[in-house]
């Protein structure tokens, strides 16, 4: 991981999400400021569950403009586009098996087992939009045009959330903050 987490990442990241960030073993994407947007979490957990969500979302500001995405209906136009739309479909399969790719790459170098995992990504890829949280964080840590689907919500929530511009409000309560 080109980015391993500091104890100053795992103390913010666990201030976003308000929980221990168990497993994380990176930032996968920052925020303009340096917050972590989303983390790199390892494909078991250290009491040894399975944890498929790799790339996982903490910015509570992207969290929040996802939820209103997903709030809206617009789930159900996605799914329907990746269902009939050759393109998006092709690409949604694509970003299926470049999370697989990536989560392996991290099983190995970490010594983790995917048995309980294999061949699950996250937010209902290959064929179904389950959770537009997991896809987005996809495509902050994988970057655009690696899912079709992150790129779509990233530009409908642009006005809510852009990793370009820092809308964080998240501090840790220590000295030099
Ligand atoms: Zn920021």
């Amino acid at each position: 991981m080109a980015d391993p987490a500091t104890d100053r990442d795992i103390a913010m990241a666990g201030k976003q999400l308000g929980r221990y960030p168990r497993g994380m073993v990176a930032v996968g994407a920052r925020c303009v400021c340096g917050r972590p947007l989303a983390v790199v979490t390892r494909p078991q957990l250290p009491d040894g569950t399975p944890f498929p969500t790799t790339c996982y979302l903490t910015s509570p500001e992207a969290v929040k403009a996802v939820s209103h995405v997903e709030a809206d209906g617009t789930m159900k136009d996605y799914t329907e586009l990746v269902e009939h739309d050759e393109q998006v479909h092709a690409a949604y399969e694509r970003a299926h098996r470049l999370y697989l790719a990536f989560r392996h790459e991290l099983a190995e170098r970490v010594g983790d087992s995917e048995e309980h995992i294999k061949g699950t990504s996250a937010g209902g890829m290959p064929v179904r939009v389950k959770c537009l949280h997991a896809i987005l964080a996809q495509t902050l840590v994988m970057g655009r045009g690696a899912n079709p689907i992150g790129d779509m919500v990233l530009e409908r929530i642009a006005d809510e959330f852009d990793p370009t511009v820092c809308r964080c409000t998240t501090t840790l309560d220590e000295p030099g903050e």
